[in-house]
């Protein structure tokens, strides 16, 4: 049997780079806190906390404390508001959302409507959207399009979340396409999204079964899953080895795997020894 492991699987390089500046930071530093997880899964969260690095729900005083910011990147008016409260800063935005912030702040300055595709209350959007002077429209479906608004607009500028699914973006945008007439689209889906998005509708047809490694409340690693449950019915979702089953292999040739953007690259490793040990 031939285990076939996605070039994509895994940690991004942003997602990667914010834990390894966590970790660092931890090392310095007594007083590391950071608003809400760093990434959607258990283990990694329990590593930074192990660290020593507390998460919390809004920033209190900040004297003699630093503040992380996470992969996702914040708005303005909360780093302006750690900066009032004492913290110090340490910034782990992933370059890739940072430009994506860039993009929205110089285009809005050239008169243009922002319009963010992706998901509404992801903290990425909020990030993006809270780097504007003014209301940016955030579009999370096709059908969800705000058409009377969206008529009155002259130019406008389309970004887009870095993790959202590239088809769905480009319907959406084809859509505004008809009603403004000046639009200016930025396609900033990033690169290892792009990259997992495409492996994901080969892999499925390309082997027997498919395992998707990643938490329960990972909405990556959920949509992976989908993607290769619709071309292969033989696709699971597991969060570790514990949930590997044996009868699925019955038969198989090839397996492909693959693990969500927040799956340290040890968890998919247990897997595939699990599965070598198996079958
Ligand atoms: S998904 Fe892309 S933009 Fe987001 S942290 Fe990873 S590399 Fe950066």
């Amino acid at each position: 049997m031939k285990i076939n492991l996605a070039k994509s699987a895994g940690f991004c390089f942003g997602v990667k780079r914010a834990i390894d500046i966590a970790l660092k930071t931890a090392a310095s530093e007594k007083n590391v806190y950071m608003l809400g997880d760093i990434v959607h899964n258990e283990d990694v969260v329990k590593q930074l906390r192990k660290a020593g690095i507390k998460k919390i729900a809004r920033l209190a005083s900040g004297k003699n404390k630093t503040f992380l910011i996470r992969a996702h990147g914040i708005g303005g008016k909360a780093l302006q508001k750690a900066l009032k409260r004492g913290y110090r800063v340490i910034d782990a935005t992933c370059p890739m959302v940072k430009e994506i912030h860039k993009i929205a702040q110089r285009m809005e300055k050239e008169s243009y409507r922002i319009i963010v595709i992706g998901d509404r209350l992801h903290d990425e959007v909020s990030g993006i959207i809270g780097q504007l002077k003014n209301k940016a429209i955030v579009i999370d479906n096709s059908e969800h399009i705000p058409v009377k608004t969206i008529k009155k607009l002259k130019k406008a500028c389309v970004v887009v979340q870095s993790t959202q699914n590239l088809e769905k973006v480009l319907k959406i945008v084809e859509l505004l396409k008809k009603h403004i007439p000046e639009l200016k689209f930025f396609n900033t889906v990033c690169k290892p999204t792009r990259m997992k998005q495409e492996e994901i509708k080969r892999m499925p047809l390309e082997n027997d079964i498919i395992i998707i490694i990643g938490s329960k409340n990972s909405a990556n690693t959920k949509r992976l899953y989908e993607i290769s449950k619709s071309l292969n019915k033989r696709s699971f979702w597991v969060s570790s080895k514990k949930d590997i089953r044996r009868n699925w292999f019955k038969g198989v040739k090839n397996v492909g795997i693959t693990a969500g953007a927040s799956t340290p690259d040890y968890t998919t490793q247990e897997v595939i020894t699990y599965i070598k040990q198996i079958t």
